[in-house]
């Protein structure tokens, strides 16, 4: 995979995301606040610290040209979601029903994401 550090490479610059406060783990629903797929609602489904990126589920759909090999016999197209950046995403808040910014409440040691609009635990 020597093509994909080279990428890799490219992309990295100064952390400004520290993945630690990204608060945005795998799984989550989140909304899509920027770009063109604006407004859509989907779930994580990787996250990406190095590149500072997502993957989320049916956003951002792209096609990979395969060529022809043992596994995929007839080579082609195969669609797939692309990463998207981690600052075009925010947690969805059920009760807002939007991507909302979230803080931390701490509780018994525990580290609770709470939404910064209506206050509402969302772990
Ligand atoms: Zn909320």
């Amino acid at each position: 995979m020597a093509a994909r550090g080279k990428k890799l490479l490219k992309v990295r610059r100064r952390a400004m995301f520290k993945h630690s406060k990204w608060g945005i783990r795998r799984d989550d629903q989140v909304q899509i606040m920027a770009g063109d797929e604006q407004g859509k609602i989907g779930r994580i489904l990787r996250v990406l610290p190095a590149r500072e990126r997502v993957v989320v589920e049916g956003a951002n759909k792209v096609f990979k040209h395969v060529r022809r090999s043992q596994q995929n016999p007839q080579g082609g197209r195969i669609e797939s979601e692309a990463p998207i950046h981690i600052a075009n995403v925010l947690v969805l808040c059920g009760k807002c029903g939007r991507g909302v910014r979230t803080r931390v409440r701490l509780e018994e040691k525990r580290k609770i994401r709470v939404c910064v609009k209506c206050g509402t635990d969302i772990d």
